[in-house]
């Protein structure tokens, strides 16, 4: 089992006396910096001019450029798009780290694939809340906190668990627990669960099965609501309680079905397909695709997100929701699997 560290476990005097650079200001960044901040802890912004940066000044925070932001502080948070990180990591970070300051990340993917590679006398660890920025926001507002993941690559200090554990608790996920892991396992189980099951198993599954039902000549209207929009509530009742839980609340003729069905779906074939998939995550395949892609500036990201916009399940779906006043979009905050 993995270990679990709580508030009362977390020397958060580590910290004291430090200065944080909280480097970018969008999702987990605004909630980074606001809840050090009201933690007691001395925390800069680090964000290019605009949007962002407006915000951080009117959410009341200290705001420089990021190398300014950089060279103060003794501990520099990268909160940037993962894209992003290595060339300004190169031009504006780097520069400015001092032996015995901390570079940390809430993604493993840029130090474990070398797209960032820290200098020797720095500390390296990662902090990751298993949430959007919103919610880390949200919770800790109301007294309570997201879980969080904590790594450590580098330790020159000797103090660099510590420090992780000091950071997790300011942003408020000792709260709820803090797991510790390897730069490794975040990354490579990050991009696996996104691309398997969160994002890439889930759309796909849900085409098919839209696609199978008006194939055989149903309505689109029915086929959406079966195979998209009762979704939510499944999933709903599988982050409350489970599997077990959601077989629980459905009929016993679903449940059969489940079982019936379920392997005719996701079958072996499946699951060695999985395996390729994690096979190419470890080997670094896929990070190299996916650097080489925002090398080329997105041709093929660009190309296929437009084409699915056009798949009539999204056809059907938007007429569907412009009838259906209590489907709000949630804001549109970038989800945890982002990470
Ligand atoms: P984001 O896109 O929401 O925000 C990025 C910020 O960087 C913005 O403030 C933007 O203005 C700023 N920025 C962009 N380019 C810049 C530049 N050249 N110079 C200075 N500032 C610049 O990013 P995010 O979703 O918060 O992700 C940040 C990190 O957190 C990533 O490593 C991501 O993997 C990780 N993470 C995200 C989530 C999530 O739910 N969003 C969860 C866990 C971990
Ligand atoms: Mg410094
Ligand atoms: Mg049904
Ligand atoms: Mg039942
Ligand atoms: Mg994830
Ligand atoms: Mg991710």
């Amino acid at each position: 089992m993995a270990k679990v560290f709580y508030e009362n476990e977390v020397n958060e005097g580590v910290l004291k006396g430090k200065k944080v650079a909280v480097i970018g200001y969008g999702s987990q960044g605004h909630a980074h910096a606001q809840n050090l901040n009201e933690s007691g802890y001395d925390v800069v912004v680090g964000v290019r001019p605009g949007k962002s940066r407006a915000q951080a000044e009117a959410d009341g925070l200290r705001v420089y450029d990021v190398s300014e932001a950089a060279e103060q502080a003794d501990v520099v948070m990268v909160l940037l798009p993962d894209e992003l990180q290595p060339a300004v990591y190169k031009n504006e970070i780097a520069p400015y780290l001092s032996p015995g300051n901390a570079l940390v990340f809430a993604h493993g993917f840029n130090v474990h694939f070398h797209q960032v590679v820290p200098p020797e006398d720095v500390d390296v660890f990662l902090v990751a809340p298993k949430g959007p920025g919103h919610l880390v926001r949200r919770t800790y507002e109301s007294g309570a906190g997201v879980p969080a993941l904590v790594a450590v690559y580098q330790d020159v200090t000797g103090t660099a668990k510590e420090t992780a554990l000091a950071y997790a608790k300011g942003i408020g996920s000792a709260r709820a627990g803090v797991l510790e892991t390897t730069f490794k396992e975040e990354t490579e189980t990050d991009l696996f669960g996104e691309q398997a099951v969160l994002c890439g198993g889930l759309s796909s599954l849900v085409k098919a099965g839209f696609e199978t039902l008006t194939e055989a000549g149903y309505q689109p209207e029915v086929a959406y609501f079966e195979c998209l929009h009762e979704l939510k509530l499944i999933v709903d009742l599988m982050y409350e309680s489970g599997l077990e839980g959601m077989r629980y609340s459905i009929s016993d003729t679903a449940q059969w079905g489940d079982f019936q069905s379920g392997k005719r779906i996701v079958t072996d074939e499946t699951k060695a397909a999985m395996k390729r998939v994690l096979q190419d995550i470890q080997s670094g395949e896929f990070a190299k695709g996916w650097i080489l892609e925002n090398q080329a500036n997105r041709p093929v990201f660009n190309a296929v997100n437009e084409l699915e916009k056009t798949h009539p399940i999204e056809t059907v779906g938007r007429e569907l929701r412009a009838m259906m006043p209590f489907v709000k979009p949630v804001r549109k905050e970038k989800e945890a699997v982002g990470g």
